[in-house]
């Protein structure tokens, strides 16, 4: 039998690849094959953050008074290191987190893309000038950098979202304390090591591995930490922002509980297409992923049809197989989540149509498979109408009219994406303007964002003080300062 050595990878602090203080380590683990352990990485503790933060303070002057083009060039090489290294990357992702191998590509990909963004967008972004009424006076502002800057990050996007979040800070001159999730350290970990591959000074960046309950607290509320920015869960980044101080800046980019509205006139072909790309790709975990569908009665059962003939057609399988749209779920908690919500969709009276089962045969057994759920007749206040599951189950709720049907979109407590299925160019308008969520579309998937746009949540999906991405993306990282100049 063929055996790999398992590698222990290191935590990266002023500029050294360090073991934890404690000694001790976790297993990442494939989700496909809980037996293959991915890589040995460090629990860390207190006193490695410490560590961490020392070292990203001490080079934050030296750092902040860089040449922006300087700051550039490092982005830029790491993004063409990530490239070169894609393919191997793309295998680390999946064995990591389960994602079929192209997806993991893209996000490799993308992650490039982000770096290269910023490293364009960051040179130019400045403060403005003001028109005075003093002929010899100047009025303008500047943007400065914050200082040392905590990057809390998921594990369903385990590159991307990092680095739409570290390429900013430091385009900015911002310097890093990265914490990926403990199921995917290994890909977080290549982007740290491209950027030491690419030169970055020693301090600019840190990266340390380890449980939350450990490292999480010091990290969000050590003096020296001036901004927060985290996605994750809603309880999670409640929490943080609530520890942070008030001189703490802090961007949480949380959950979702994703509505699609199917109107009377939709092409219902279309709208059970969209429904499966966006609530079944990545196995459902995309925090901008489809888990409610608001059809109107009229196109129900046509659609419903459609919906269940489409998603049995699904491949599910290991994420390097040709043809696989669902992997298995990322880790055994996201399991039991499904299958728990699986149970109270049944308990509070919807019907399951399809799908909804653990797979345990064969090579499933070995990882945490179950197949897409469908449910229907879904009213409004169950569980599964209300609460994040993140994973593949979509709540199929009948509407009237148009009036009910943005009426249930609207009452729950997340608002981070919506779409509607429509050829009424009025509806499509009113529906922009009524639906309470931080990205709105029309006749597209609730998922997927451009590198170069705005994204964030309303409602209890983010903080929604600083939006992550496009140009505004850089905002957060920088503070504004007034100069007047009298001569
Ligand atoms: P999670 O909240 O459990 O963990 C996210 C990260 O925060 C991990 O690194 C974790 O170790 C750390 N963490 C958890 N509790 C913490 C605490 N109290 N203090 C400091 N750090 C803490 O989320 P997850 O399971 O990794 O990811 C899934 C969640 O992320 C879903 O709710 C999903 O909607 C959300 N998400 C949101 C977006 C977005 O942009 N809005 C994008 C992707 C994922």
């Amino acid at each position: 039998m063929l055996t790999t050595k398992v590698i222990t990878f290191s935590n990266y602090i002023d500029g050294e690849w360090k073991e934890a203080v404690s000694g001790k380590t976790f297993d990442s683990i494939n989700p496909a094959n809980t037996s293959e352990v991915v890589g040995t990485f460090q629990a860390s503790n207190e006193e490695d953050v410490k560590l961490a933060i020392e070292a990203a303070s001490q080079a934050f002057p030296s750092w902040a008074a860089t040449a922006p083009s300087k700051r550039a060039a490092i982005l830029n090489k790491a993004a063409s290191l990530l490239e070169q290294d894609a393919d191997k990357l793309a295998e680390e992702l999946t064995r990591e987190e389960g994602k079929h191998v192209k997806d993991a590509k893209n996000e490799v990909l993308r992650s490039a893309q982000t770096l290269r963004y910023y490293a364009v967008e960051g040179q130019s972004f400045t403060g403005e000038t003001f028109p005075n009424d003093d002929p010899n006076m100047n009025v303008s502002t500047e943007r400065e950098p914050l200082g040392v800057i905590s990057v809390i990050t998921p594990w369903n996007f385990p590159v991307s979202i990092p680095a739409r979040k570290i390429a900013p800070a430091l385009i900015t001159g911002n310097t890093v304390v990265f914490k990926p999730s403990s199921d995917t350290p290994l890909i977080a970990l290549r982007l740290v090591e491209a950027l030491h591959n690419a030169g970055i000074p020693k301090g600019v960046i840190n990266f340390v591995t380890g449980k939350s309950s450990d490292v999480g607290d010091l990290l969000v509320t050590h003096p020296a930490i001036k901004a927060v920015t985290f996605t994750g869960s809603t309880a999670a980044g409640e929490d943080i922002h609530q520890k942070s101080s008030f001189t703490t800046r802090t961007q949480m980019e949380l959950g979702g509980k994703n509505p699609i509205i199917v109107m009377d006139d939709a092409d219902v072909e279309l709208a059970a297409t969209l429904t499966i790309n966006g609530g079944f790709s990545l196995t459902g975990q995309a925090c901008t992923g489809t888990s409610r569908v608001i059809v109107l009665k009229e196109v129900k059962e046509a659609y419903v049809q459609k919906l269940v003939e489409k998603t049995s057609q699904l491949k599910i399988g290991n994420g390097f197989e040709e043809g696989v749209k669902i992997g298995p779920l990322a880790n055994e908690k996201q399991l039991k989540t499904v299958l728990k919500y699986i149970e109270y969709g049944k308990q509070d009276g919807a019907e399951l149509v399809y799908g909804g089962e653990q797979l345990t045969e064969g090579e499933f057994g070995k990882g945490f498979y179950v197949t897409p759920a469908i449910f229907t007749n879904v009213s409004p206040d169950h569980r599964i109408a209300k609460e994040e599951i993140f994973g593949p189950v979509v709540a199929v709720i009948e509407a009237e009219n148009y009036e009910e049907a943005i009426r249930i979109a609207n009452d729950v407590e997340y608002g981070l994406s919506a779409s509607i299925v429509t050829n009424n160019l009025k509806i499509a308008h009113q529906f922009t303007k009524e639906i309470q969520a931080g990205t709105v579309k029309v006749n597209r998937t609730t998922t997927g964002n451009l590198i170069n746009a705005p994204f964030g949540g309303l409602k209890k999906s983010s903080t929604s003080t600083f939006r992550e991405s496009g140009r505004v993306g850089l905002e957060f990282f920088t503070q504004v300062k007034t100069v007047y100049i009298g001569y």
